[in-house]
């Protein structure tokens, strides 16, 4: 059986890194959440996103104080699993833990309001390890507008262009998952580097705002970009939901957009349901057995499970140390 790497390019697991819980522990295996380090291991994932999502209740005040809150439990955890996992902040990281045996991490935030409406906030989330923002979550914040009430709106603000141009001076990744559409268009264009949406399905085969058009495949295709196609159920089908649904959304996006600009986004711990077969990060490899079985090849699947965001994180993560 050939060996692949896996890149997930989101969970919310970061939710669980909470001192005061003591019904989780990220370095030992549990039998609550969806993924923790042995899982990870077993599940062969070398490459997972973290984010730290912006709960909704602090969208208006505290979002920035939230967010170094959650980072402070992220980097707290990873001290206890040092020589298991190393969180990524270059090109050259990736290179060094790609070729070990360690687990990569990448730390995201998701939703811009932990900004508070500055680029110099932008900057410090950078230097403290940050390497791809989601630019919104459901709502409307300062730089753009979530599908919470519809794909229509407004697109980005002054502000959220000025974010996309000094991410891409940074080195960091920007993140599209929960955008309307307008934002979703403003941001390609705006951006001078591909952009990833970081866990989203095909609204061609489930119609929900979160997933993307084929007119947004397309120009995602033209950016370069990738989208992470996520296991939530919700975005799958509307009905009996099997990991079969879930293959449909690979196939469309290879025969939309080509095989270059798919991956995974599982957003495990982010969800209230599973699919069937697909309860935690170690039953990925039943999903990569039906990538073969719906004719992908290994070179393609190399490029579905981790090449594509690979070939992303290269061209937009600074070289080396900084
Ligand atoms: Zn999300």
């Amino acid at each position: 059986m050939t060996y692949y790497q896996i890149v997930d390019a989101h969970c919310d697991t970061v939710s669980l890194f909470d001192p005061q819980s003591n019904n989780y522990d990220f370095t030992m295996r549990n039998t609550t959440g969806h993924l923790d380090l042995p899982r990870l291991q077993e599940g062969r994932v070398k490459l997972q996103f973290f984010a730290l999502y912006i709960k909704e209740e602090y969208s208006k005040s505290g979002a920035l104080r939230y967010c170094l809150r959650l980072l402070d439990h992220y980097y707290e955890t990873m001290n206890q699993c040092r020589d298991k996992l190393q969180t990524i902040s270059s090109v050259d990281d990736l290179k060094k833990v790609m070729n070990s045996q360690k687990t990569a991490a990448l730390l995201s935030v998701e939703g811009g309001e932990a900004l508070e409406g500055e680029i110099a906030i932008l900057r410090m989330l950078f230097r403290l390890g940050i390497r791809s923002l989601g630019l919104t979550w459901n709502h409307q914040n300062d730089l753009a507008t979530g599908v919470g009430n519809g794909v229509q709106g407004e697109g980005l603000t002054p502000f959220g262009r000025q974010v996309i141009r000094e991410m891409n001076n940074l080195g960091m990744l920007v993140d599209l998952a929960h955008i309307n559409e307008a934002g979703f268009y403003d941001a390609i264009s705006e951006s001078r580097a591909p952009v990833i949406i970081s866990h989203a399905n095909v609204r061609a085969l489930c119609d929900h705002p979160r997933n993307l058009s084929d007119h947004q495949l397309r120009a995602l295709k033209n950016a370069n970009g990738v989208v992470g196609l996520t296991f939530y159920p919700e975005f799958v089908a509307s009905h009996e939901v099997t990991i079969g649904k879930l293959l449909d959304h690979f196939v469309h996006v290879a025969d939309v957009a080509g095989i270059d600009h798919l991956g995974f986004g599982s957003d495990f711990d982010g969800i209230e349901q599973v699919i069937d077969g697909l309860e935690d990060v170690t039953k990925i490899a039943g999903l990569i057995d039906g990538l073969s079985g719906r004719g992908f090849n290994e070179a393609e699947i190399e490029k579905i499970t981790s090449g594509n965001f690979l070939r992303v994180l290269n061209s937009v993560l600074p070289a080396g140390s900084v």
